[in-house]
């Protein structure tokens, strides 16, 4: 699949915009701020096509993008931002809850998280809805070119504990500013999808 071939379809924002169709989709989900936008844009290898440093937590709703006409980039909004209303809250909720409880729509999930830091409540609750749809999982741990070299080993290991990771699920460090660890998590997607 080359990544570099990606359009953007639609966005939804209630469950009947779903895209239902037979092509699989790769569901990208992450904290506000963590980079979600900067990992997609270094994946497609464009600048700003997923908007990077769009205000934090203003919008729920998931975007997709078709990748070679062969699958959907699934963009899910952004969760953890703390100045956000509790309407807007529930919003995502729904949303999430909608998208993650109907079945077939998830066929990789990828999580992204801080390579900095340990994963957040919200992280851990992210990957039990993913481990729960029982598809193939990936985390990226994104920022790797904020740590110290001594620092990235100690960091993945704590970031695996945290989120109960068994050695099934790749934690793929990454740097979405550097493109660091681009090839490696291609080839991890591609597996999953195999
Ligand atoms: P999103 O809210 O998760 O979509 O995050 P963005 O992609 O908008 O990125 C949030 C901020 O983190 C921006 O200022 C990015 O430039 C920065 N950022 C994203 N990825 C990296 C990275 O790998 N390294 C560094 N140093 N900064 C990054």
């Amino acid at each position: 699949m080359d990544f570099r071939k990606t359009e953007f379809v639609k966005s939804a924002v209630k469950p009947a915009d779903f895209i239902r169709d037979k092509r699989p989709q790769l569901a990208f989900a992450g904290r506000s701020n963590v980079g979600k936008s900067s990992v997609i844009n270094a994946l497609i290898q464009r600048k700003n096509f997923a908007r990077v440093g769009a205000q934090p937590g203003k919008t729920s709703q998931i975007n997709y993008f078709l990748v070679d006409s062969a699958a959907y980039l699934t963009d899910l909004p952004g969760y953890g931002y703390a100045k956000v209303s509790q309407a807007e809250r529930d919003r995502w909720a729904r949303l999430m809850e909608a998208y993650f409880q109907e079945k077939g729509l998830i066929t990789l999930g990828v999580l992204i998280v801080d390579a900095r830091h340990k994963p957040t409540k919200d992280d851990e609750t992210m990957a039990r809805f993913f481990k729960d749809t029982e598809c193939p999982v990936i985390v990226v741990a994104n920022k790797l070119d904020k740590l110290k070299k001594s620092e990235i080993e100690p960091n993945l290991a704590l970031i695996r504990e945290t989120l109960a990771l068994d050695e099934s699920i790749p934690l793929m460090p990454f740097s979405a500013e550097k493109g660091t660890g681009r090839i490696e998590l291609l080839a991890e997607m591609e597996k999953a999808l195999r």
